[in-house]
């Protein structure tokens, strides 16, 4: 596992093990708050290591950015820390979340140990202010990647901890094109020193706002090129040929693993703009006859 400080006290770590995902860990003199917690507790167990043996500090916090096994399962090795999340963390867990679990411990002796922990203090809308030894910690929903996801300001220092809502590729697999698009804008002109990625590099300042543009270009030219597709009554073997590169994405990035988060993007778009095509298809279905029906 890779530590980096990003800021005074504020670190990030990466999983050498799991698609370069990321953690937090913000140290204060009445404690840690610590932002996700990797799927291997092999290495969140670096991470506690780290903050509770080397500086001698307790873990007051633990914040769930969204219920994804990535993200989540280390939760459980900070014993006696309060677990924060949105209100939809919380359910997801309990429900997909340990589904997932179950399924994953049937062929991951690694995992055996992982238990599902749900937040305890969850919030819904607005601004969730988190105060621990001077540093703030402001958290709001930003769906897109998962209709749970939130992110994270420390307050002051202006960093901004992302999760999933920004990655090398923007994945709304498990969440939706629309919301994410929205996220991403509202992020625009945030004036942010950095911003930690879910997965990948920390981005820094100077990077942040071509970055922003870059997703969003990327997501708006996979919906027009998938519209076209869908427009030409082409089928889905059609969606090969959208390149990610002509995306403006790399390849290569999160070694590799991008191209796979890009295929499912297009297909996941792809079904999407056939139903809504079908749903409006005039004379066709149930949505004309609804309408007149309310109309009437
Ligand atoms: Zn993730």
């Amino acid at each position: 596992m890779l530590r980096e400080l990003v800021a005074t006290n504020v670190f990030v770590f990466t999983s050498e093990l799991y698609a370069q995902v990321t953690a937090g860990a913000i140290l204060t003199p009445e404690g840690a708050i610590v932002i996700d917690t990797l799927p291997f507790p092999v290495e969140t167990q670096e991470i506690v290591q780290f903050i509770e043996g080397r500086h001698g500090l307790p873990v007051k916090y633990v914040v769930n950015t969204h219920y994804h096994a990535d993200h989540t399962y280390g939760t459980s090795l900070f014993k006696n820390a309060q677990v924060v999340g949105h209100r939809l963390t919380r359910e997801l867990l309990d429900g997909p979340g340990r589904e997932g679990l179950k399924a994953a411990q049937r062929t991951a002796r690694e995992l055996a140990s992982v238990e599902i922990c749900l937040p305890e203090v969850v919030f819904d809308e607005g601004v969730m202010n988190l105060h621990l030894g001077g540093v703030t910690l402001q958290m709001w929903h930003m769906p897109g990647h998962s209709p749970d996801s939130i992110v994270c300001k420390v307050k002051g220092e202006n960093i901004l901890f992302a999760a999933d809502t920004v990655m090398p590729v923007p994945f709304f697999a498990d969440g939706s094109w629309e919301d994410t698009v929205n996220s991403l804008e509202s992020l625009r002109g945030g004036n942010y020193e950095s911003i930690v990625q879910g997965h990948g590099e920390v981005i820094l300042r100077g990077e942040i706002d071509a970055r922003l543009e870059e997703d969003l270009y990327y997501l708006h030219t996979i919906r027009r090129r998938v519209e076209e597709i869908v427009e030409a009554g082409e089928g889905p073997e059609a969606l090969s040929t959208i390149d990610i590169e002509e995306c403006g994405k790399s390849r290569i990035a999160l070694n590799g693993i991008v191209q796979q988060l890009h295929a499912t993007n297009v297909e996941v778009l792809y079904r999407q703009l056939l139903a809504e095509r079908d749903g409006t298809r005039p004379g066709q279905g149930q949505g004309v006859a609804r309408e007149n029906v309310e109309a009437g």
